[in-house]
């Protein structure tokens, strides 16, 4: 591995641009993604054996051209980021640590998209079937508005209540933007309930 082709070859542009906070889904032999060069309604960013191609905005290239024209970087900047050291004068210690910052950070922020992912998974997953469980319970107990009186009935009356919530929320998870689920995310987190709010009833909010 000494060329500089061979490098990039043993490089993985797809976990590179996920790790830049771009999803990519699978679709046949390539990845597919909305692109970060142009305003992507539909995803027309494509990654296929280590290049990229976008049919919205013609961007192309390898992983230097990627880090290059998503981060502004010189080329040789952007083969610090990708941990390519180039031939010619070695590296210097600050240029090194400047480096391992930078892939600390992709690193990370390639954590937090991947929890954010799972935890997009399974709130839907729970906001689901929570919401056919109190369908369901309301359908049984709920025959006429008397009987929404007396202690079950509370209880019903606040499942009932919840309902709208956890079906805006469950809208917003299915059809909504990153940004929109990325808020829900956070408005969620904040309140502390991401592991606990499975079958507790103080999970409405
Ligand atoms: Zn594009």
């Amino acid at each position: 591995m000494n060329s500089l082709p061979e490098k990039l070859a043993s490089i993985d542009l797809a976990a590179i641009v996920v790790a830049e906070g771009i999803e990519l889904r699978r679709s046949r032999q390539r990845y597919l993604g909305r692109c970060p060069f142009h305003e992507d309604k539909t995803p027309s960013f494509t990654v296929k054996e280590n290049r990229f191609k976008c049919f919205g905005c013609n961007a192309s290239g390898d992983a230097i051209d990627f880090i290059q024209q998503l981060r502004g970087l010189s080329f040789r900047d952007a083969c610090l980021y990708l941990g390519i050291t180039l031939p010619g004068r070695p590296a210097t210690k600050a240029e090194c640590k400047q480096v391992e910052i930078a892939w600390q950070r992709r690193k990370h922020r390639a954590e937090l998209v991947e929890r954010f992912r799972q935890w997009e998974a399974r709130y839907s997953s729970e906001l689901g079937k929570r919401i056919r469980r109190a369908y369901r319970w309301i359908t049984k107990y709920v025959k006429t508005p008397e009987d929404l009186n007396g202690s079950t009935g509370d209880m019903l009356q606040e499942i009932y209540n919840h309902l709208p919530f956890w079906e805006e929320r469950l809208q917003t998870l299915a059809c909504g933007t990153d940004e929109q689920k990325f808020d829900l995310y956070k408005e969620v987190n904040n309140v502390g309930q991401i592991q606990t709010d499975g079958r507790t009833r103080r999970s409405g909010k």
